[in-house]
C-alpha cells in the first residue's frame, strides 16, 4: 500500500524495518510521530531526504541481515540516491560505540525508543513531542497490540532485556485506547504481543493480569479477532484459559515459546520449569480451551544440548504434537549468563538438528492439514492474487503461519470472514473455496444495538 505524498514540501523520510512485531510496532509508532510533525513517509529509500533504518539485534544471524542492510544504505547515500541515514532499534542499542566506529557514515544512531531524538534530528523546529500516535498502513486489517516493553525473565541465552530493559506494562486504558483506535482505522484483528506477554500487570497491579485485558480487548466493538503472542510458560496464569475458551473474539490460539525440554537445557536456561510442568501445562491447556491451536518456538544446540537431550527433545516434538512450530539454532550472544558456556555444537550439527525436528513437525502439520478437508472454516480474507484469494484461519497468525488459498465466484474485500469448505491441503497451508459471507460478532453487535 503506497504511502507516498509527493506533493508535499516536507521531509521525505523511509523507514525499513527489520526483526520482530515488536519493532514493527516500534516503526508505526514512529511513523506517527514523524507524520504528527509533518514528515511525509515515502515507500522508496530512492530519492528519500532521511532513511531510518530500525534494527534487529537478536541472533547472529538477525545482526548480520541489520549490518547488511545498514551497509546498502551506505552505498546509497554515498551514490547520492538518499540524504540522511539513520540507524535505531535493538542493534544500535546494544552496539552503538562499536557502529559508530565501523560504519562512521551513518549520520546518526539512536536506541530502541528513542523516537523523540530522531524526531528532533530530522527537524529541529517540531511541534509536537507527543508518543503513542502510531500510525498503521491504510487498509491494515491485522495489527499487532504491544501490551509491554522489555523482560524480566533471566533468560540465560537471552540479549533481548539487555536491548530493552526490564519489564514495564502499558497501561490498561492506554491499551484500551489504542484497540479502540485501530478498530476505528479498520483493523479486524489484534495480535497482542510483548516479551512476555503473561506477565502483565505484574509491575502495575503486583500479579499477573493478563485475565483481565484480554476480558476488557474481547469487549473492543469492530475486533473480530484477538490473538495471543509469546505467552511464556513460567509462572504462567492459568485463569486467562477460560477468558480464552469463552470470549467470542479470543482466538483459540496460543503462541508459547518453550525453547527445550530437557531438564538439564532448561536448567541451564534459566527457563524456571521442569519437562514435567511443561507437558502438565501444555496438556491443561488442551483440555481446557479444546481444539486450540498452540505454536510453539524451540532452541537447538545449546552448549550443554548432547544426542541424549537433542532426541528427547524430538521426542517431545512428535508426542505434543503442536500445531505450528519453529527452530532457531543456539546463538552466543555477548553479556547474556550462557555466553561463558561458549559455543561447542558445531553449525553443520545444528542445522542437521532443525532439519529433524522440522521434518518431524511437517509430517505433524500435514497430517492435522489432511484431517480439515471436507470441513468448513471461518476465514479472514487477506488478499487476492490473480483470481485466488489468500485468506488465514483462526488457527494462523500473520506472518509465521499458513495460508488458506480460496476460489470464489463473489468478489471479496480485505478484511472480510467469510466461511469455506477446505478442499485440499499441503504440508502448512490448505485450499478451499468460498460458501458464504460468515457472520461475525460485531454483526451480532450491529444487531443489538436497537435494543440497547
Ligand atoms: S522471556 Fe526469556 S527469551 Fe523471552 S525476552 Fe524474556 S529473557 Fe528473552
Amino acid at each position: 500500500m503506497p504511502i507516498t505524498d509527493r506533493s508535499s514540501n516536507s521531509k521525505h523520510v523511509h523507514i525499513v524495518t527489520l526483526g520482530c512485531s515488536k519493532n514493527v510496532v516500534d516503526s508505526e509508532t514512529l511513523m506517527g510521530l514523524l507524520r504528527r510533525n509533518n514528515i511525509t513517509l515515502v515507500d522508496e529509500a530512492e530519492g528519500a531526504d532521511a532513511v531510518i533504518i530500525n534494527t534487529c539485534g537478536f541472533i547472529d544471524m538477525a545482526k548480520e541481515e541489520s549490518v547488511n542492510t545498514i551497509l546498502d544504505a551506505v552505498e546509497m547515500k554515498k551514490g547520492g540516491e538518499i540524504g540522511q541515514l539513520y540507524v535505531a532499534g535493538c542493534l544500535s542499542e546494544r552496539y552503538r560505540s562499536d557502529l559508530e566506529r565501523d560504519i562512521p557514515e551513518v549520520d546518526a544512531y539512536f536506541g530502541v525508543t528513542d523516537f523523540t531524538n530522531i524526531l528532533r534530528t530530522i527537524n529541529p523546529n517540531h511541534k509536537f513531542d507527543l508518543l503513542g500516535e502510531r500510525y498503521v498502513p491504510p487498509g491494515s486489517k491485522s495489527a499487532y497490540l504491544k501490551i509491554s516493553e522489555g523482560c524480566d525473565n533471566p533468560c540465560s541465552f537471552c540479549a533481548i532485556p539487555l536491548m530493552r530493559g526490564g519489564h514495564v506494562s502499558r497501561s490498561l486504558d492506554d491499551i484500551l485506547i489504542e484497540a479502540q483506535h485501530l478498530a476505528s482505522e479498520g483493523v479486524r484483528e489484534l495480535v497482542v504481543v510483548g516479551q512476555d506477554t503473561t506477565y502483565w500487570g505484574k509491575d502495575l497491579f503486583g500479579e499477573r493480569r493478563l485475565a483481565q485485558l484480554l476480558t476488557k480487548l474481547g469487549e473492543v466493538r469492530g475486533i473480530e479477532w484477538i490473538r495471543l503472542m509469546y505467552a511464556y510458560p513460567s509462572r504462567f496464569p492459568h485463569n486467562i484459559l477460560p477468558v480464552i475458551r469463552d470470549t467470542p473474539t479470543i482466538c483459540k490460539y496460543m503462541d508459547m515459546p518453550i525453547q527445550h525440554v530437557s531438564d538439564p537445557v532448561l536448567k541451564s536456561m534459566r527457563r524456571g520449569l521442569s519437562r514435567r510442568t511443561l507437558m502438565n501445562l501444555i496438556e491443561q491447556i488442551k483440555k481446557e480451551v479444546p481444539g486450540i491451536a498452540l505454536r510453539t518456538t524451540l532452541i537447538v544446540g545449546y552448549p550443554n544440548e548432547g544426542e541424549k537431550e537433542f532426541e528427547e527433545l524430538l521426542e517431545f516434538v512428535r508426542f505434543a504434537e503442536f500445531d505450528r512450530l519453529g527452530v532457531f539454532p543456539y546463538s552466543q550472544e555477548e553479556r547474556t549468563i550462557a555466553y561463558d558456556m561458549e559455543d561447542p555444537i558445531p553449525a553443520e550439527v545444528k542445522e542437521e538438528r532443525i532439519a529433524q525436528i522440522m521434518e518431524a513437525q511437517r509430517e505433524i502439520s500435514a497430517r492435522k492439514n489432511d484431517a480439515l478437508v471436507g470441513t468448513t472454516q471461518k476465514l479472514m480474507v487477506e488478499k487476492e492474487v490473480e483470481g485466488e484469494y489468500f485468506c488465514r484461519s483462526e488457527r494462523d497468525a500473520p506472518e509465521v503461519d499458513g495460508e488458506v488459498y480460496i476460489t470464489s465466484n463473489t468478489l471479496l474485500k480485505p478484511g472480510e470472514f467469510v466461511e469455506a469448505d477446505i478442499t485440499g491441503s499441503l504440508d502448512y497451508d490448505l485450499f478451499g473455496e468460498y460458501i458464504r459471507h460468515a457472520d461475525t460478532v460485531s454483526d451480532s453487535w450491529e444487531k443489538l444495538l436497537p435494543v440497547l
